[in-house]
């Protein structure tokens, strides 16, 4: 990289199975002269293993204005610079967002490699439908901040997003709690643990089965998780498709959800197959 300008580059590494580096990411991280890495404990293996001789820094959430500062020191140098977390992508739930826009304001480009990360691992395994999705990531810890965030997420807007969440294993049982909670027992839960790894499970049930499911055995509370909470219209559209007599009920359900007339509607029609016009007319005498 010594010809080329200097440039910051995101790299993601495996989420647990090493296979899963690209060899771009490989190629990257042989080539720069510094790798800015969350824990150079935790990565010095992994950059070993990869035959990497770069120099490490260390760029975690409590330094990363420092990390940045010497990151474009370096660039000034005229080296360049890979990113790096524990796991998955930089600057998803993890460190490296702020040290980007610093590069980014000192003029130097930022260079993304794609690569592993475990919402999108577990969304693609999902089966979910939904058109749209919402990243949170992780969950206030505390219980009442935690529902009032998912309260948030269960009205109309996220109607048709499905929701995806991190969790660590020692709130797995009391955050599908809140999610119970919240968005009742019908809609679909998604929990991806170990995504990659020797004890990659992913286990789709209704959210009413789902504190059973962690109970029935002690390891399927251990590990990494990603929770994806499917949308409200999709509990509502597996409901009405098992009766086709289902448009007025749907439709106040929208309603209800805060829906526009016109939009609820339409949706009642696309879900449960009523005509339209009546949906539409009846919808108006309801919400008056
Ligand atoms: N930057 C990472 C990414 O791209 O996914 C996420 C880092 S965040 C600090 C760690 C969280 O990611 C874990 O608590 C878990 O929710 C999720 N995660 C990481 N590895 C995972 C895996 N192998 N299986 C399931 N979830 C995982």
């Amino acid at each position: 990289m010594t010809e080329e300008s200097p440039a910051l580059y995101v790299v993601p590494t495996p989420l647990g199975n090493l296979s899963d580096m690209t060899p771009r990411a490989v190629d990257v991280l042989r080539r720069v002269a510094w790798v800015a890495c969350e824990d150079t404990r935790h990565s010095a293996p992994l950059l070993r293993h990869f035959g990497v001789s770069a120099r490490l820094l260390a760029a975690h959430e409590h330094n990363e204005e420092v990390a940045a500062r010497q990151i474009v020191a370096r660039l000034n140098e005229g080296e360049s610079v890979a990113l790096v977390c524990d796991a998955g992508t930089p600057a998803v739930s993890d460190p490296g967002a702020r040290l980007v826009a610093r590069v980014r304001e000192a003029g130097f480009p930022v260079v993304p490699l794609p690569g592993p990360c475990a919402a999108v691992t577990a969304l693609s395994a999902s089966g979910l439908t939904e058109p749209h999705f919402l990243f949170y990531g992780f969950l206030p810890a505390k219980a009442r901040q935690r529902e009032t965030a998912l309260r948030e997420l269960a009205g109309a807007p996220f109607a048709s997003y499905a929701l995806v969440f991190y969790e660590a294993p020692h709130r797995i049982v009391e955050t599908v709690g809140s999610l119970l909670s919240v968005f009742g027992p019908q809609r679909t839960l998604v929990f991806a643990r170990e995504l990659t790894k020797l004890f990659e499970t992913v286990h789709v049930c209704p959210l009413g089965e789902a504190p059973g499911w962690l109970e029935a055995d002690a390891k399927h509370q251990r590990g990494e998780f990603v929770l994806i909470v499917s949308g409200a219209l999709s509990s509502l559209s597996s409901l009405s498709s098992a009766d086709d007599g289902e448009g007025e009920r749907v439709l106040k359900l929208l309603l209800d959800e805060g829906l526009p007339v016109k939009q609820a509607a339409k949706l009642a029609h696309a879900i449960t197959g009523a005509a339209k016009k009546a949906m539409y007319d009846r919808a108006l005498q309801l919400r008056e």
